[in-house]
């Protein structure tokens, strides 16, 4: 399992192999220590049971979605379309704008979803099983919250 442990202090996204996970690891970003606690289950990629940097068993799962590639496709694709239009070939360019959004459909169906801790969001990426329920907003607030004053970061 991947981890991308998320620095409490400035935030910054430290990826750590679960299996080789060291007791602690440096922020690049601040210089600040953090202890990791890689419970077994990560270790073994089974399951994401336990944070290693927040200690908290509150997760939510996403699609692992990077934004910049579905606006590319989209840009690409208006950008060809418009190259048609330009030519008077109307039909042509609607129908690969519309193609480029089908594409974006596809990518983000294929998508593999990822665990995010609620309340540090380090984020986990496996074959585990995926247990965790889809985000809740209130649930994030109250756990944010709760993490911040603990971290006392604000
Ligand atoms: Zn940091
Ligand atoms: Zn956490």
């Amino acid at each position: 399992m991947q981890i991308l442990a998320k620095c409490p202090r400035c935030d910054a996204g430290l990826p750590v192999s679960a299996s080789e996970a060291p007791a602690a690891i440096t922020c690049g970003g601040c210089g600040r220590d953090i202890p990791l606690a890689v419970s077994e289950a990560l270790r073994t990629d089974l399951a994401v049971d336990r944070c290693p940097v927040c200690d908290g068993g509150d997760f939510y799962i996403r699609k692992d979605f990077d934004p910049k590639v579905g606006l590319a496709v989209v840009v690409v694709g208006a950008l060809i379309s418009a190259g048609f239009y330009w030519f008077g070939r109307d039909l042509i360019a609607y129908s690969i704008l519309g193609g480029a959004a089908l594409i974006d459909l596809v990518v983000y169906g294929r998508l593999k979803d990822l665990t995010v801790c609620y309340r540090c969001h380090s984020e986990f990426r496996g074959a585990y099983e995926r247990r965790a329920p889809a985000f809740d907003l209130h649930t994030a607030d109250v756990l944010e919250l709760e993490y911040e004053r603990r971290t006392s970061r604000r």
